[in-house]
């Protein structure tokens, strides 16, 4: 049977770049030149659960104004959320650098990150030395 059990838990999104179309978004070589993000599949892959991508505001286009896709979610305009559920500290949650104008290192331009549980660290168990023979 054709049917096809997805192991990697992926789900298809339409690209945000092309909207789905498949082509360059802004046609810098032809308009009909390929979706660079999506290489004119018109659709790419992510893992859910997903949040929109706040470094380009789910629209897939770099904010930085070089027409190109943006490299934070690459064109996808969304980001998967595994564990990231408090807003990043670092970019308040703008998903980018306002000194570099790129995307935010720590939250890799999702404005989310993993929440800082305040908890001490476990301590270490002592270490049991091998080879210490009577
Ligand atoms: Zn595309
Ligand atoms: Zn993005
Ligand atoms: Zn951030």
């Amino acid at each position: 049977m054709a049917s096809s059990t997805q192991k990697t838990g992926k789900i298809r999104i339409p690209c945000a770049y092309c909207q789905g179309k498949g082509r360059d978004r802004f046609g810098v070589m032809s308009p009909l030149s390929q979706c660079a993000a999506c290489h004119g599949k018109g659709f790419q892959w992510i893992v859910p659960p997903v949040v929109r991508c706040a470094y380009c505001h789910g629209g897939g286009v770099s904010p930085t104004g070089t027409r190109s896709y943006c490299l934070a979610c690459c064109g996808k305009g969304l980001q998967s959320r595994i564990d990231r559920t408090a807003s990043c500290p670092d970019c308040h949650s703008t998903g980018s650098n306002p000194n570099t104008g790129m995307y935010c290192n720590r939250c890799h331009g999702a404005g989310v990150i993993r929440p800082v549980v305040d908890v001490p660290l476990p301590q270490r168990s002592q270490t049991i030395e091998a080879g210490d023979s009577t």
